[in-house]
């Protein structure tokens, strides 16, 4: 989808996956200057609460050219004592609705919450709303990788985008997804030696499956000194992770080697 100018597979100058209505007010001003010198100027900004979705939706408002909203209850909020089915979704179709180009994420399922079958309930209702309206979906996992792709499964091709955020599955799961029009956003993580699963799939999905973020300013990664802005990582560090996918896939492509 293109949008403003800036379609899905303008990677370089993409945040492909940030909450910047957790910065104050006066780091994000900071944050989105220096992301914008940098030539990233289009930020696909994920809620995970109703709690939140306002303040998406100001910042869409706030930077028109620059922010692409998405609306959606993360897994770590998915709980029956926190969500009204009726109320809130209903109020995120409404917010949907009145951003006719906004997403819907981050979904997602989640290991480290117990309730995986009302995970899976809150899942299914927001995949089912995003095909219906025909919007990109940001997805995250972490386990229940086999599930997450049952979960999926019935959409392959309802998206204009199906983003996995920071992935960390096998290789054979990673195609398993790209099979359903996946594709996957890389952050500094993938800096990491340790995170060999995802090194694994940056180096080894096709070009057009890979995006860069990084869920800044939640992603701390101690140990590096990119871009550390009062001890949060904003979005200038995007070029950072491209150079390390890049290499990886040189070396992978030319050695057979993730190192
Ligand atoms: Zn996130």
């Amino acid at each position: 989808m293109d949008w403003k100018g800036i379609p899905f597979t303008e990677v370089f100058k993409r945040d492909a996956h940030i909450h910047l209505q957790e910065y104050s007010h006066l780091q994000l001003d900071l944050a989105i200057s220096r992301a914008i010198a940098c030539d990233i100027v289009r930020f696909d900004c994920c809620g995970t609460e109703p709690g939140d979705w306002n303040r998406v939706s100001n910042l869409a408002k706030q930077y028109p050219d620059n922010v692409f909203p998405y609306f959606g209850v993360h897994p770590w909020y998915a709980e029956e004592s926190a969500i009204d089915i009726e109320s809130d979704f209903s109020f995120l179709r409404s917010m949907l609705e009145k951003i006719p180009y906004a997403g819907v994420g981050e979904i997602g399922l989640d290991a480290k919450v117990e309730n995986t079958d009302y995970q899976g309930f809150i899942l299914d209702q927001q995949l089912e709303l995003a095909k219906e309206l025909c919007r990109p979906v940001a997805i995250h996992s972490a386990g229940l990788i086999g599930e997450l792709y049952e979960h999926l499964k019935p959409y392959a091709g309802c998206f204009p985008e199906l983003l996995i955020h920071s992935p960390s599955m096998s290789y054979e799961m990673a195609e398993k997804f790209l099979k359903l029009g996946a594709v996957f956003s890389f952050n500094l993580f993938v800096l990491n030696e340790d995170f060999v699963r995802m090194r694994e799939i940056a180096a080894r999905v096709p070009p057009e499956a890979i995006r860069f973020e990084t869920d800044s300013p939640r992603r701390i990664l101690s140990g590096y000194e990119v871009a550390e802005l009062n001890g949060l990582i904003g979005p200038e560090c995007i070029p950072e992770v491209h150079k390390e996918v890049l290499a990886i896939r040189r070396r992978y492509a030319s050695r057979g080697v993730l190192s």
